[in-house]
C-alpha cells in the first residue's frame, strides 16, 4: 500500500460508482471517488431516474385532475398548473438525494476526489478541476471505470438546452413552458416517460420512431398494449419513420421525417423536439489507452463475469458495459465489483434484471419475452387482464394485463411482463421469484394479499398451467 493513495479509486459517482465505493470502504478498503460533475449521484439522480419521475408524479395528478379521472370518484376540482412550483419540487428531490450521497460518503469515509479523471498509467489518473483546470495525480491499487452514458446524438438535428427548441432529456426535464407542439424522436423509455410528462401538461405529442413498434426490447404483446395505450392517452405515433434533419426557425424547429424504408418526405413543425435515440458510454477523455485498454465496436468496455477488464487491476460497471443501461444494474454491479476486489464472490445474476417505464400505467419486465423464450424452447403462457383484477377495477384503472411465461416442461418462470399502474411495484415479486428458481405454479400457490393489483401476477400464474379464479 505504501506507494498507492487507495487502496480503490472509482471514476464517476452514478449508481454505480458511489455504491461501489461505499461499498469497499465498508469492506475496509481505503477509497476514493473521482467526480466531474458538481454533485453526486450521477446521471440517475441529477438528470435521470430521480428528476424524471419527479416530473412523472407530479404531472400524474394534474392529469387526473385535468381528465376527469378525480371527477369520476366525487373530486371536482379544475387544475391550474404552476409550472414553477413543479420544478422546484424537482429540483428540491434532486438536492436532498444528492446531499444524502455526499452524507454517505463522509459516514463511509469514501474521499470525494473532484474533477474529471484521465489515466496516466494502468494504476494512476489525474484529476483536472473543471473550475481551474488544476491537476492532481492519484494512483491505487484498483481503479473502477463506472463514468455511465451520455446521450446519443442525431446527425443534422443538433441539441440545445438552453434554446429549448432541440433538446435531449436534460433540456426537457426543465422546459419553462408547456410546448404546443412536442416531437418526440425515439419511442423508446425516455421518449415515452417525458412525452408523457409535457402530454399531460398540455402539450399535444408526436412520437417518430423508426422501428415499426415502441419500446424495443420489450414482450412484442406488451409493445402493442402500450401502443395502443398511449395513443388512446393522446400520444400520436409515426412508426417506421425517420427524422433526417431539423431547422430551427426562431421559436420552432422544422422536422424532416422520411419513411424508414426510403420514400417521401414530410414536414412537420414543432416548438420542441425532444431527441431520444438512445444513450451511448462515456470513455471520451479517459485516455484509456495509457491504461493499455480499448472499447468495443459500441464504445463499451468489455468485462468479465467478476467485472474485471482485460487490465490487472482496472475494473468497469453500470452503462460505461454491455448490458441494459439501468440504475439498478448499475448498483449491483457496483457492490458485486466492490466485493470482488475484497476478495469476496460478488455476483450479479444479468438474466433477471427488471426493467420499468414509469408511465401510467406503468410498464414492467423481468426475464425473456415471450418471443426469445419460444426460440429456446417449448413455453407455456398465462395472461390475466388487469380489467379482472378487483383492486385495479375499483380504483379505475383497467389497462393492461399480467403475462407469466414458463418452460413447458419443467415449469420454470422464464419471464414475466406486466402492464398496470403499479406493475413497477408488482415486478420485484417476479424477479425475487425467478431469482429463487420459482416454477409458475410456486407462484400460484404463494398468498397474495387481497385486494392487490399483485393478484394478477397470482392468477396469470394460474393460467400457466391450469385457470385463473376471476375470467
Ligand atoms: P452515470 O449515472 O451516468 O454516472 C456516471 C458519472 O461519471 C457521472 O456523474 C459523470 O459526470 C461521471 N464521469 C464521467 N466521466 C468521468 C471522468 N472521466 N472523471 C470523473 N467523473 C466522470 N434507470 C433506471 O433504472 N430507472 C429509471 O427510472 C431511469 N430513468 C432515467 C431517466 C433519464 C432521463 C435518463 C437519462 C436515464 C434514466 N435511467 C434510469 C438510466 C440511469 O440513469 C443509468 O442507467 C444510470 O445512471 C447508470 O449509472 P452509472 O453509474 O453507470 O453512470
Ligand atoms: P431507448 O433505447 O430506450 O429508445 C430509443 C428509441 O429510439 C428506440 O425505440 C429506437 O428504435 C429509436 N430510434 C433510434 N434511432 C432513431 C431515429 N433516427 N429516428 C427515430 N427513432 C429512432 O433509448 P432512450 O429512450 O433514449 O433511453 C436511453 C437509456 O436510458 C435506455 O437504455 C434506458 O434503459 C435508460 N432509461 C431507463 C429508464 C427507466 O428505467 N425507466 C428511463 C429512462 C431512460
Amino acid at each position: 500500500m505504501a506507494d498507492y493513495d487507495y487502496d480503490v479509486l472509482v471514476i464517476g459517482a452514478g449508481p454505480g460508482g458511489y455504491v461501489a465505493a461505499i461499498r469497499a470502504a465498508q469492506l475496509g478498503l481505503k477509497t476514493a471517488c473521482a467526480e466531474g460533475r458538481e454533485t453526486l449521484g450521477g446521471t440517475c439522480l441529477n438528470v435521470g431516474c430521480i428528476p424524471s419521475k419527479a416530473m412523472l408524479h407530479a404531472s400524474e395528478y394534474y392529469d387526473a385532475a385535468a381528465n376527469g379521472a378525480m371527477e369520476k370518484m366525487g373530486i371536482k376540482v379544475k387544475p391550474q398548473l404552476d409550472l414553477d412550483t413543479m420544478h422546484g419540487q424537482r429540483k428540491d428531490a434532486v438536492k436532498g438525494l444528492t446531499g444524502g450521497i455526499e452524507f454517505l460518503f463522509k459516514k463511509n469515509k469514501v474521499d470525494w476526489l473532484k474533477g474529471y479523471a484521465k489515466f496516466t498509467s494502468a494504476d494512476t489518473v489525474v484529476l483536472r478541476q473543471a473550475q481551474d483546470g488544476t491537476e492532481k495525480s492519484v494512483r491505487a491499487k484498483n481503479i473502477i471505470i463506472a463514468t455511465g452514458s451520455s446521450v446519443t446524438p442525431l446527425p443534422g438535428v443538433e441539441v440545445d438546452n438552453d434554446k429549448q427548441v432541440i433538446v435531449d432529456s436534460t433540456g426537457a426535464l426543465e422546459l419553462a413552458k408547456v410546448p404546443e407542439h412536442m416531437v418526440v424522436i425515439g419511442g423508446g423509455v425516455i421518449g415515452l416517460e417525458l412525452g408523457s410528462v409535457w402530454r399531460r401538461l398540455g402539450a399535444k405529442v408526436t412520437c417518430v420512431e423508426f422501428l415499426d413498434q415502441i419500446l424495443p426490447g420489450m414482450d412484442g404483446d406488451v409493445r402493442k398494449e402500450a401502443n395502443k395505450i398511449f395513443k388512446k392517452q393522446g400520444i400520436e405515433f409515426k412508426l417506421k419513420t425517420k427524422v433526417t434533419k431539423a431547422e430551427v426557425k426562431g421559436r420552432k424547429a422544422v422536422l424532416t421525417l422520411e419513411p424508414a424504408a426510403g420514400g417521401d418526405a414530410e414536414m412537420l413543425e414543432a416548438d420542441v423536439v425532444l431527441v431520444s435515440i438512445g444513450r451511448r458510454p462515456n470513455t471520451d477523455g479517459l485516455a484509456l489507452d495509457k491504461a493499455g485498454l480499448a472499447t468495443n465496436q459500441r464504445g463499451q468496455i468489455e468485462v468479465d463475469h467478476d467485472f474485471r477488464t482485460a487490465v490487472d487491476g482496472i475494473w468497469a460497471i453500470g452503462d460505461v458495459v454491455p448490458g441494459p443501461m439501468l440504475a439498478h444494474k448499475a448498483e449491483d454491479e457496483g457492490i458485486a465489483c466492490a466485493e470482488n476486489i475484497a476478495g469476496l464472490t460478488g455476483i450479479v445474476n444479468h438474466d433477471v434484471i427488471p426493467s420499468v417505464v414509469y408511465t401510467m400505467p406503468e410498464i414492467a419486465g423481468v426475464g425473456l419475452t415471450e418471443e426469445a423464450a419460444k426460440e429456446k424452447g417449448e413455453v407455456k403462457v398465462g395472461k390475466f387482464p388487469m380489467l379482472a383484477n378487483s383492486r385495479a377495477k375499483t380504483n379505475h384503472e383497467p389497462d393492461g394485463f399480467v403475462k407469466v411465461i414458463a418452460d413447458a416442461k419443467t415449469d420454470r418462470v422464464l419471464g414475466v411482463w406486466c402492464i398496470a399502474s403499479v406493475a413497477g411495484t408488482m415486478i420485484a415479486q417476479a424477479a425475487q421469484a425467478m431469482e429463487f428458481g420459482a416454477t409458475s405454479e410456486d407462484i400460484a400457490y404463494t398468498c397474495h394479499a387481497h385486494p392487490t393489483h399483485s393478484e394478477a401476477i397470482k392468477e396469470a400464474a394460474m393460467a400457466v398451467t391450469g385457470k385463473p379464479i376471476h375470467i
